[in-house]
């Protein structure tokens, strides 16, 4: 290694310690000045052995400590989260490029996911069934799965670690987190500050790197349940072969995110809304929108509120410039990769009306707003994902037209309608093919206590992320019958299923 800069280390066992074996790291960039600033190992499979095995030890403990013990933890992770609030928002901007502004609305979002932790005491209670038969009593409850692993990816370096971990630990698991290699440093600090907060050794585990410590976490014998968020070829192959290595698997993918603009939207606050659905994050969410469908006669106006919108943006950098509105994407090899479909826009037929590879860079991941417009449905800029800065825009006749061309769309995130009519908005939320619907809402994200409901290619499972169904898969539930005997002459009878039919005596 000829880099200078410090490698991070993985957390097992409660000890900071290097990677065992790891010959190979990576480059963890600050995407405003074009430099490194840490190291990332490419861990092993010992990593990976030693840290399930942190994790096994401590599970039985863990889950035997009361559930108000275990909220307590979240209280006190949530007063030190809130202290050490803006310190978190400029590591994220640091390592991830996203604006001050962005960071600390992630920040925010993570908190919230530990507030909803907090309450999970009154959500884990199972059901009761006093004299379900005769003399008999029935009940359900809710016990931890195991050893969680949640594996997490570059966009939000701090909210989707705590998608997973606060709700998992809370549920009496234990768990092993590996965050993507391109941002870890947020992820090790909210594990210092968990630490802080008294979560005991072995509860929370941190492995780094990338295939070869994945596969190892899908495959290891003593891991009960993953979670991964990502693109959506990983995140099939982790449903795939986590379900095959018989996991229970929680995988988010990709998405292609549609904004439909009906003719008698309000325009200017339509326009603030696609252009911070499209451009925040510099495009980099997964509810960002990626497609405007122009409904009628909008798509002109609507155009020319979009490049006036985006002249007046503040695009630069972000670290130390807390005033930018949009900064860089992640990487040059990622510039590069969406600018490619401005490069092939025209010859395939649509017409780049705002060109953001007109920015001054410099050193930095910049790549400026731009608007494509007269996209159609067999072009890659609208097949694929493109996650940066790249607003395409179809043209549509009707409301219905609007509605096909969802359901063409591979991917199932989210999709928002901008209209002032009770109608067209009741028709949009019952037929767009997605599971997270906006109306006059540009990204509809939902918080902490409510389900991340992608469909189609943009999640593969059951249970989703966030809210109740986050309890529901960090928990199996046990179902128990019970009968006591007035005395030992009572005679025994199967409390459901005897010869007179069910519960009679
Ligand atoms: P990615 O799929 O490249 O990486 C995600 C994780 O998978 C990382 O931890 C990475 O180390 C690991 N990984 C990468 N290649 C792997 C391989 N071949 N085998 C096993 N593991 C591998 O995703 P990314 O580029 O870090 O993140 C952006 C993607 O995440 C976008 O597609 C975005 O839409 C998606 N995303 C989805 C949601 C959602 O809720 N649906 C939320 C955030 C991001």
């Amino acid at each position: 290694m000829t880099s200078q800069n410090k490698t991070v280390k993985m957390f097992v066992e409660g000890q900071w310690k290097n990677s065992r074996g790891c010959e190979e790291t990576t480059a963890v960039m600050n995407p405003s000045t074009g430099k490194e600033i840490a190291r990332c190992p490419i861990g092993t499979v010992e990593d990976v052995n030693e840290a399930v095995a942190s994790a096994s030890a401590a599970l039985e403990g863990w889950a035997e400590t009361p559930i108000v013990e275990r909220a307590r933890v979240m209280f006190a992770y949530r007063e030190l989260i809130e202290e050490n609030f803006d310190d978190l928002a400029r590591l994220l901007t640091r390592e991830h490029g996203k604006t001050h502004a962005e960071a600390k609305a992630e920040v925010q979002r993570g908190l919230e996911m530990v507030e909803f932790a907090c309450g999970i005491p009154a959500m884990i209670a199972g059901q009761t069934f006093p004299q379900i038969a005769r003399g008999v009593d029935g009940e359900t409850n809710r016990h931890p799965v195991g050893v969680c692993v949640g594996i997490t990816p570059y966009n939000f370096p701090n909210m989707v670690p705590m998608w997973m971990f606060p709700i998992a630990i809370t549920c009496g698991n234990t768990f092993v987190l590996k965050p993507s290699e391109k941002v870890p440093l947020s992820a090790i600090r909210l594990i210092e500050l968990l630490v802080d907060a008294g979560v005991p050794k072995g509860v929370v585990n941190l492995v780094h790197g990338g295939k070869t410590v994945v596969d190892a976490l899908l495959r290891h014998q003593d891991v009960a349940a993953i979670s991964f968020v990502g693109s959506t070829t990983i995140a099939k192959y982790v449903y795939e072969v986590g379900c095959a290595h018989g996991k229970r698997v929680q995988s988010a993918g990709g998405a292609k995110n549609h904004l439909i603009i009906m003719p008698d939207a309000d325009l200017d606050q339509s326009v603030k809304a696609l252009a911070a659905s499209a451009f925040g994050c510099a495009g980099q969410r997964c509810m960002a929108g990626s497609v405007a469908v122009a409904v009628g006669s909008v798509g002109d106006s609507l155009i020319d509120g979009l490049m006036s919108h985006a002249a007046s943006m503040k695009v630069g950098l972000t670290d130390g410039n807390d005033a930018t509105e949009m900064g860089p994407v992640i990487s040059g090899e990622h510039r590069d990769r969406v600018a490619g479909y401005l490069d092939s826009a025209a010859s395939s037929g649509a017409s780049v009306v705002l060109d953001g590879r007109n920015v001054d860079a410099g050193d930095s991941f910049l790549l400026g707003p731009s608007v494509v417009d007269q996209v159609t449905i067999d072009m890659p800029l609208w097949k694929e994902e493109v996650f940066g800065p790249l607003l395409s825009v179809v043209r549509a006749d009707s409301l219905e037209q609007a509605i096909e061309v969802g359901k063409a769309c591979p991917f199932g995130n989210g999709a928002s309608v901008f209209t002032q009519s009770g109608y067209v908005a009741r028709e949009f939320k019952r037929h767009f093919n997605a599971g997270m619907i906006g109306v006059n809402v540009g990204v509809p994200a939902p918080m902490a206590w409510l389900p991340f409901t992608g469909w189609n290619q943009s999640f593969f499972g059951d249970l989703h992320i966030q809210g109740t169904e986050g309890v529901q898969f960090y928990t199996r539930q046990k179902m128990t019958l019970t009968r006591w005997f007035a005395s030992k002459d009572e005679s025994h009878v199967d409390p459901v299923w005897n010869s007179d039919g069910p519960g009679k005596k």
